[in-house]
């Protein structure tokens, strides 16, 4: 009879960073989460109910109490998109994409007018 093994659980997705030492599913970091969201209930960005605990300097090691920072869960993801990729794409009022390189800036059914200016990427020629 052989015995199924388990691998020994390492961390994964957010737990992975190797600077984070609170694991976010662990009774300490619930207790730290709660204590901030008790103690600031909105969203420093938006103010709508924050359900989230930011780092606000991006170090998840830094768990110094004016370091978390309710947030609600879209601007926390606004946040950490723009701090890991440098910027944040999405819509503009009109619905159209914000991202230069979004195939949708390339053609318009409206023409030029309802579409953005080109960014740095389309206006690129020659070798890239
Ligand atoms: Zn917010």
């Amino acid at each position: 009879m052989t015995a199924s093994r388990k691998r020994p659980s390492r961390p994964s997705g957010r737990d992975a960073d190797p600077r984070r030492t609170i694991p976010l599913n662990s009774h300490r970091w619930q207790r730290l989460r709660a204590a901030v969201l008790a103690r600031e209930p909105l969203c420093r960005d938006c103010k709508h109910v924050a359900t989230d605990v930011d780092h606000d300097d991006g170090n998840p090691g830094n768990n110094r109490p004016e370091n978390l920072v309710p947030r609600c869960h879209s601007c926390h993801s606004t946040k950490t998109m723009r701090e890991q990729h440098g910027s944040t794409y999405g819509c503009d009022v009109n619905g159209w994409p914000t991202d230069p390189r979004s195939h949708w800036n390339e053609k318009s059914l409206e023409g030029d007018a309802a579409r953005p200016p080109p960014g740095p990427f389309l206006q690129r020629n020659g070798r890239g």
